[in-house]
């Protein structure tokens, strides 16, 4: 009965998660990950507001074979310096992936990868993408990386160097979860993004018309800044079509998909997903 028990105790820590698992349980199943390939991509689409049709992906990270959410085991992984690790087979993965479509027939469209500041302890990160790139003959274009403004805050690196390099090869870069932090749009004038991405939060405030205002003059703001613009977390029609009238030029969400195996995807890539 005892034994039982546990049985029953370890299938539930399993199945319902997170919020029971500590630290050092998620670490050791991070290395675990690290050694035995247990990390998988999914993806999910950045749909073109206009047409409908799907635009690019984004790849967020999960573990094979547990429920445990990235916003639970990225940051240790950060903590223990495996993020370093980690985020090069999540870069190798997304580039492997544009290419194994572009193999068998697919449009190239772009994906994004997640990048923590505490990457920028990678010193060598530009050199193993450039790499990567070109063993897999994906061009740079296709790859983008998503920072957040907390990359500003790393004091001990220099960013700006690292990012213009990016720049100067040829890589894209979002600002992700804009509308969490500071939400200045003043240093969006002297770090080179191409794209930002309102965060589901902001977005939401949108639902409300008093906020209108607001949404159309980020966006404004940002499109003479020469930047796209992806709103994100969108689970509703109303907001869809408060944020196409706004100008707003991708959505990422519910409302279309959620993040799904490449298979899923294979299904969806040229379809209207307006229809
Ligand atoms: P994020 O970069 O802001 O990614 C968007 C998150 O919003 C994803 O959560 C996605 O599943 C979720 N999402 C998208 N549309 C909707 C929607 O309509 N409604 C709701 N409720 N949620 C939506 P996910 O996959 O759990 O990732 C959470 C965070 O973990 C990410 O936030 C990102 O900061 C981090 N993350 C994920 N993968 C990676 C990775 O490979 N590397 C790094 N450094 N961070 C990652
Ligand atoms: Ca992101
Ligand atoms: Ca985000
Ligand atoms: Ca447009």
């Amino acid at each position: 009965a005892k034994r039982e028990g546990r049985n029953k105790y370890k299938f539930y820590c399993e199945s319902m998660q997170d919020e029971l698992m500590d630290k050092k349980e998620v670490e050791a199943i991070l290395r675990n990950a690290v050694k035995n390939d247990g990390f998988i991509l999914l993806y999910q689409p950045q749909v073109d507001v206009d047409t409908g049709f799907i635009e690019g992906f984004e790849a967020l990270l999960r573990i094979k074979g547990y429920n445990i959410s990235p916003l639970k085991f990225i940051p240790v992984a950060e903590d223990t310096g495996l993020i370093t690790e980690i985020g090069r087979w999540v870069t190798r993965k997304a580039v492997e992936q544009i290419a194994e479509w572009k193999e068998k027939g697919y449009d190239t469209k772009p994906i994004s990868v997640n990048f923590s500041s505490k990457q920028l302890q990678d010193t060598a990160y530009a050199d193993f993408l450039r790499k990567i790139l070109l063993e897999k003959g994906v061009e740079a274009e296709y790859f983008e990386l998503e920072i957040t403004e907390s990359i500003l805050l790393e004091k001990s690196s220099n960013t700006l160097e690292f990012l213009n390099t990016l720049k100067d090869m040829g890589i894209r870069i979002a600002l992700d979860d804009f509308g969490t932090g500071y939400s200045s749009l003043n240093y969006l004038t002297f770090i080179p993004v191409n794209k930002i991405k309102l965060d589901k939060s902001l977005c939401e405030k949108f639902l409300e018309l008093s906020n209108i205002k607001v949404m159309n003059s980020i966006i404004g703001l940002a499109h003479s800044l020469g930047l796209v613009i992806t709103a994100e977390g969108i689970e509703d029609m109303e907001q869809y079509k408060r944020l196409k009238k706004g100008g707003c030029d991708y959505i990422q969400g519910y409302l279309f998909s959620r993040p799904v195996k490449s298979d899923e995807i294979e299904k969806i890539y040229h379809i209207n997903m307006l229809d």
